[in-house]
Protein backbone atom coordinates (compact mmCIF):
# COMPACT_ATOMS: atom_id res chain seq x y z
CA UNK A 1 0.00 0.00 0.00
CA UNK A 2 1.02 3.50 -0.79
CA UNK A 3 2.36 5.42 2.60
CA UNK A 4 0.43 8.35 3.46
CA UNK A 5 1.09 11.51 2.46
CA UNK A 6 1.45 13.37 5.72
CA UNK A 7 2.23 17.02 4.92
CA UNK A 8 4.47 19.08 7.19
CA UNK A 9 3.77 23.06 6.49
CA UNK A 10 6.10 25.24 7.80
CA UNK A 11 4.16 26.04 11.18
CA UNK A 12 5.31 22.13 12.15
CA UNK A 13 0.88 21.03 11.80
CA UNK A 14 0.67 17.99 10.59
CA UNK A 15 -2.76 17.43 8.63
CA UNK A 16 -3.50 13.97 6.86
CA UNK A 17 -4.62 14.70 3.20
CA UNK A 18 -8.82 14.60 2.87
CA UNK A 19 -10.42 12.62 0.56
CA UNK A 20 -14.22 12.67 -0.73
CA UNK A 21 -16.03 11.10 1.81
CA UNK A 22 -15.41 13.91 4.66
CA UNK A 23 -18.15 13.72 6.55
CA UNK A 24 -17.16 10.62 8.42
CA UNK A 25 -13.85 11.25 10.80
CA UNK A 26 -13.23 7.69 11.16
CA UNK A 27 -14.70 4.68 9.10
CA UNK A 28 -13.45 1.65 10.48
CA UNK A 29 -13.69 -1.57 8.57
CA UNK A 30 -13.45 -5.10 9.36
CA UNK A 31 -10.76 -4.95 12.15
CA UNK A 32 -10.12 -7.75 14.45
CA UNK A 33 -7.43 -7.75 16.76
CA UNK A 34 -5.74 -10.80 18.26
CA UNK A 35 -3.07 -11.00 21.05
CA UNK A 36 -0.18 -13.40 21.12
CA UNK A 37 0.26 -13.95 24.37
CA UNK A 38 3.68 -16.90 26.10
CA UNK A 39 0.12 -18.91 26.34
CA UNK A 40 -1.24 -18.55 23.09
CA UNK A 41 -3.29 -16.17 21.12
CA UNK A 42 -6.33 -13.89 22.29
CA UNK A 43 -8.62 -12.55 20.29
CA UNK A 44 -10.46 -9.57 21.24
CA UNK A 45 -11.81 -7.67 18.89
CA UNK A 46 -14.35 -9.14 15.90
CA UNK A 47 -15.01 -8.12 12.80
CA UNK A 48 -15.74 -4.54 14.04
CA UNK A 49 -17.01 -2.11 11.45
CA UNK A 50 -18.56 1.48 11.91
CA UNK A 51 -18.42 4.92 11.16
CA UNK A 52 -17.89 8.03 13.25
CA UNK A 53 -19.40 11.05 11.64
CA UNK A 54 -17.33 14.54 12.07
CA UNK A 55 -18.98 16.87 15.24
CA UNK A 56 -20.77 13.74 16.54
CA UNK A 57 -20.57 12.28 20.22
CA UNK A 58 -20.27 8.92 19.84
CA UNK A 59 -20.39 6.33 23.12
CA UNK A 60 -18.62 2.88 23.14
CA UNK A 61 -20.71 1.06 25.43
CA UNK A 62 -19.94 -2.26 26.93
CA UNK A 63 -19.12 -4.42 30.30
CA UNK A 64 -15.54 -4.53 31.47
CA UNK A 65 -13.72 -6.89 28.82
CA UNK A 66 -15.50 -6.20 26.18
CA UNK A 67 -12.51 -4.75 24.37
CA UNK A 68 -13.82 -0.81 24.39
CA UNK A 69 -9.64 -0.09 25.52
CA UNK A 70 -8.27 -2.55 22.80
CA UNK A 71 -10.43 -0.47 20.49
CA UNK A 72 -9.97 3.10 21.39
CA UNK A 73 -6.24 2.26 21.49
CA UNK A 74 -6.52 1.16 17.94
CA UNK A 75 -8.38 4.23 16.56
CA UNK A 76 -5.62 5.80 18.49
CA UNK A 77 -3.12 4.76 17.12
CA UNK A 78 -1.46 3.01 19.88
CA UNK A 79 -1.83 -0.62 18.99
CA UNK A 80 -2.00 -1.89 15.44
CA UNK A 81 -5.15 -4.17 14.37
CA UNK A 82 -4.34 -8.02 13.64
CA UNK A 83 -6.76 -7.16 10.51
CA UNK A 84 -8.87 -4.56 9.16
CA UNK A 85 -9.04 -0.83 7.85
CA UNK A 86 -8.90 2.16 10.31
CA UNK A 87 -9.42 5.51 8.29
CA UNK A 88 -9.22 9.03 9.51
CA UNK A 89 -10.30 11.54 7.52
CA UNK A 90 -10.46 9.03 4.47
CA UNK A 91 -7.17 7.92 4.83
CA UNK A 92 -5.58 5.03 6.52
CA UNK A 93 -4.17 5.58 9.57
CA UNK A 94 -1.74 2.38 9.77
CA UNK A 95 -0.15 2.77 6.49
CA UNK A 96 1.80 6.27 7.78
CA UNK A 97 4.75 4.96 9.88
CA UNK A 98 4.72 5.29 13.58
CA UNK A 99 6.32 8.90 14.23
CA UNK A 100 4.18 10.43 11.93
CA UNK A 101 1.27 8.77 13.38
CA UNK A 102 2.67 9.83 16.78
CA UNK A 103 2.72 13.95 15.43
CA UNK A 104 -0.88 13.09 14.12
CA UNK A 105 -1.93 11.73 17.21
CA UNK A 106 0.12 14.61 19.66
CA UNK A 107 -1.66 17.34 17.07
CA UNK A 108 -5.23 15.89 16.07
CA UNK A 109 -6.01 13.78 19.54
CA UNK A 110 -6.76 14.45 22.84
CA UNK A 111 -6.94 11.22 24.62
CA UNK A 112 -7.99 10.63 28.25
CA UNK A 113 -6.71 7.26 29.34
CA UNK A 114 -8.74 4.89 31.45
CA UNK A 115 -5.14 4.71 33.74
CA UNK A 116 -3.32 7.88 33.53
CA UNK A 117 0.11 7.90 32.04
CA UNK A 118 2.41 10.99 33.70
CA UNK A 119 6.34 11.80 33.17
CA UNK A 120 6.30 11.49 37.30
CA UNK A 121 9.36 14.12 37.49
CA UNK A 122 7.84 16.76 35.36
CA UNK A 123 5.26 18.93 37.30
CA UNK A 124 0.97 18.76 36.25
CA UNK A 125 1.68 22.02 34.31
CA UNK A 126 4.28 20.17 32.06
CA UNK A 127 2.91 17.10 31.54
CA UNK A 128 -0.25 19.13 30.69
CA UNK A 129 1.79 20.81 28.31
CA UNK A 130 3.84 17.90 26.72
CA UNK A 131 1.84 17.43 23.99
CA UNK A 132 2.35 21.11 22.77
CA UNK A 133 6.36 20.01 23.25
CA UNK A 134 5.93 17.00 21.10
CA UNK A 135 4.79 19.27 18.15
CA UNK A 136 7.08 21.64 18.19
CA UNK A 137 5.19 24.37 20.19
CA UNK A 138 7.81 27.20 22.01
CA UNK A 139 8.25 26.65 25.39
CA UNK A 140 7.01 29.88 26.71
CA UNK A 141 3.65 29.44 25.04
CA UNK A 142 3.41 25.85 25.51
CA UNK A 143 3.41 26.47 29.07
CA UNK A 144 1.23 29.56 28.84
CA UNK A 145 -1.41 27.44 27.47
CA UNK A 146 -1.17 24.78 30.08
CA UNK A 147 -2.32 27.13 32.29
CA UNK A 148 -5.07 28.03 30.61
CA UNK A 149 -6.33 24.44 30.21
CA UNK A 150 -5.31 23.76 33.93
CA UNK A 151 -7.86 26.92 34.65
CA UNK A 152 -10.54 25.37 32.75
CA UNK A 153 -10.75 22.21 34.55
CA UNK A 154 -10.47 24.00 38.02
CA UNK A 155 -6.85 22.99 38.66
CA UNK A 156 -4.63 26.09 38.17
CA UNK A 157 -3.50 26.07 41.75
CA UNK A 158 -1.51 23.00 41.36
CA UNK A 159 -0.04 23.79 38.24
CA UNK A 160 3.87 23.50 40.24
CA UNK A 161 2.95 19.81 42.12
CA UNK A 162 3.45 16.69 40.86
CA UNK A 163 0.76 14.35 39.46
CA UNK A 164 1.26 11.77 41.54
CA UNK A 165 0.44 13.49 44.80
CA UNK A 166 -2.82 14.57 43.23
CA UNK A 167 -5.89 12.40 44.22
CA UNK A 168 -7.78 10.06 41.56
CA UNK A 169 -10.31 12.68 40.52
CA UNK A 170 -7.87 15.49 40.36
CA UNK A 171 -5.46 13.76 38.54
CA UNK A 172 -8.76 12.74 36.00
CA UNK A 173 -9.24 16.37 35.47
CA UNK A 174 -5.38 17.37 34.95
CA UNK A 175 -5.39 14.43 32.19
CA UNK A 176 -8.64 16.27 30.53
CA UNK A 177 -6.55 19.47 30.51
CA UNK A 178 -3.76 17.42 28.83
CA UNK A 179 -6.28 16.30 26.47
CA UNK A 180 -7.29 19.78 25.56
CA UNK A 181 -4.49 21.51 25.44
CA UNK A 182 -3.57 21.10 21.54
CA UNK A 183 -7.14 21.98 20.84
CA UNK A 184 -7.71 18.38 19.04
CA UNK A 185 -10.02 17.86 16.64
CA UNK A 186 -10.85 14.42 17.52
CA UNK A 187 -11.36 13.57 22.06
CA UNK A 188 -10.89 10.16 22.89
CA UNK A 189 -11.94 9.31 26.84
CA UNK A 190 -11.82 5.67 28.06
CA UNK A 191 -14.10 5.50 31.34
CA UNK A 192 -12.61 9.27 32.08
CA UNK A 193 -15.58 9.15 35.09
CA UNK A 194 -15.42 5.76 36.27
CA UNK A 195 -13.26 6.45 39.51
CA UNK A 196 -14.79 9.84 39.97
CA UNK A 197 -17.19 11.55 42.51
CA UNK A 198 -20.08 13.00 40.92
CA UNK A 199 -19.15 16.69 41.21
CA UNK A 200 -15.53 16.26 39.30
CA UNK A 201 -17.92 13.42 37.16
CA UNK A 202 -20.00 15.83 35.81
CA UNK A 203 -17.49 18.49 35.14
CA UNK A 204 -15.45 15.98 32.97
CA UNK A 205 -18.76 15.09 31.26
CA UNK A 206 -20.12 19.17 31.15
CA UNK A 207 -16.45 19.43 29.76
CA UNK A 208 -16.74 16.52 26.79
CA UNK A 209 -20.33 18.04 26.09
CA UNK A 210 -19.14 21.63 25.66
CA UNK A 211 -16.36 20.46 23.76
CA UNK A 212 -19.08 19.21 20.95
CA UNK A 213 -21.66 21.44 21.03
CA UNK A 214 -19.88 24.34 21.21
CA UNK A 215 -16.38 23.90 19.96
CA UNK A 216 -17.20 21.12 17.18
CA UNK A 217 -15.30 18.86 18.49
CA UNK A 218 -16.07 14.88 17.71
CA UNK A 219 -15.95 12.93 21.27
CA UNK A 220 -15.66 9.03 21.55
CA UNK A 221 -16.52 8.67 25.13
CA UNK A 222 -15.91 4.72 26.46
CA UNK A 223 -18.53 4.10 29.33
CA UNK A 224 -20.47 1.32 31.00
CA UNK A 225 -22.35 4.52 32.68
CA UNK A 226 -26.12 3.89 31.25
CA UNK A 227 -26.92 6.92 32.37
CA UNK A 228 -24.47 8.98 29.87
CA UNK A 229 -25.79 7.28 26.46
CA UNK A 230 -28.87 9.81 25.84
CA UNK A 231 -26.14 12.57 25.91
CA UNK A 232 -24.94 10.76 22.64
CA UNK A 233 -26.10 10.81 19.16
CA UNK A 234 -23.99 7.72 18.32
CA UNK A 235 -23.97 4.58 20.28
CA UNK A 236 -21.20 1.48 19.73
CA UNK A 237 -22.42 -1.46 22.19
CA UNK A 238 -19.96 -4.13 22.61
CA UNK A 239 -20.38 -7.60 24.20
CA UNK A 240 -16.92 -10.12 24.24
CA UNK A 241 -15.26 -8.03 21.57
CA UNK A 242 -18.25 -7.73 19.17
CA UNK A 243 -20.47 -4.75 17.98
CA UNK A 244 -23.47 -6.45 18.84
CA UNK A 245 -25.46 -3.32 17.80
CA UNK A 246 -24.92 0.41 17.14
CA UNK A 247 -27.14 3.50 16.56
CA UNK A 248 -27.34 7.08 15.85
CA UNK A 249 -29.92 9.66 16.75
CA UNK A 250 -30.94 12.35 19.94
CA UNK A 251 -32.23 8.90 22.40
CA UNK A 252 -30.96 5.50 22.59
CA UNK A 253 -33.91 3.47 21.91
CA UNK A 254 -35.15 1.80 25.10
CA UNK A 255 -34.95 -1.68 23.89
CA UNK A 256 -31.39 -1.55 23.35
CA UNK A 257 -30.21 0.32 26.35
CA UNK A 258 -31.81 -2.96 28.00
CA UNK A 259 -30.48 -5.19 26.24
CA UNK A 260 -26.73 -3.91 26.72
CA UNK A 261 -27.78 -3.15 30.28
CA UNK A 262 -29.28 -6.81 30.89
CA UNK A 263 -25.54 -7.85 29.64
CA UNK A 264 -23.77 -5.74 31.71
CA UNK A 265 -26.10 -7.30 34.73
CA UNK A 266 -25.03 -10.85 33.56
CA UNK A 267 -21.25 -9.89 33.59
CA UNK A 268 -21.40 -8.23 37.27
CA UNK A 269 -23.03 -11.49 38.41
CA UNK A 270 -20.48 -13.39 37.00
CA UNK A 271 -17.86 -11.14 38.35
CA UNK A 272 -19.75 -11.60 42.00
CA UNK A 273 -20.00 -15.40 41.75
CA UNK A 274 -16.05 -15.32 41.06
CA UNK A 275 -15.49 -13.25 43.98
P1 LIG B 1 -12.53 -3.22 28.33
O1 LIG B 1 -11.84 -1.92 28.13
O2 LIG B 1 -13.86 -3.31 27.65
O3 LIG B 1 -12.64 -3.59 29.78
P2 LIG B 1 -10.13 -4.41 27.21
O4 LIG B 1 -9.99 -3.91 25.82
O5 LIG B 1 -9.26 -3.78 28.24
O6 LIG B 1 -11.67 -4.37 27.63
O7 LIG B 1 -9.83 -5.95 27.22
C1 LIG B 1 -10.55 -6.87 26.42
C2 LIG B 1 -9.94 -8.24 26.56
O8 LIG B 1 -8.65 -8.24 25.96
C3 LIG B 1 -9.73 -8.68 27.99
O9 LIG B 1 -10.03 -10.04 28.10
C4 LIG B 1 -8.25 -8.45 28.22
O10 LIG B 1 -7.73 -9.34 29.16
C5 LIG B 1 -7.66 -8.72 26.83
N1 LIG B 1 -6.43 -7.96 26.59
C6 LIG B 1 -6.31 -6.62 26.54
N2 LIG B 1 -5.04 -6.25 26.27
C7 LIG B 1 -4.33 -7.42 26.16
C8 LIG B 1 -2.95 -7.74 25.89
N3 LIG B 1 -2.03 -6.77 25.67
N4 LIG B 1 -2.61 -9.03 25.82
C9 LIG B 1 -3.53 -10.01 26.01
N5 LIG B 1 -4.83 -9.79 26.27
C10 LIG B 1 -5.24 -8.51 26.34
MG1 LIG C 1 -11.18 -0.53 29.51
Amino acid sequence: MDSMDVKSPPGGEVSLPKSSSLNNLITVKGLNKQFDTKSGSVKVLYDINFDIPNNSFAIIFGPSGSGKTTLLNILSGLEPPTQGTIKIEGQDFYTVDSDQRALFRAQSMGIVHQVNYWVKSLSVLENVAMPLYLTGVEKNIALKMAMQNLDLVGMADFAHTRPLVLSGGQQQRVSMARALVANPQLIMADEPTGNLDSKNGKMIMDLLIKCQKELNRTIILVTHNIEYLPLSDIRLYMVDGKLTQSDKGQHAPMNEIISSLTSELAELTKLEQRQ
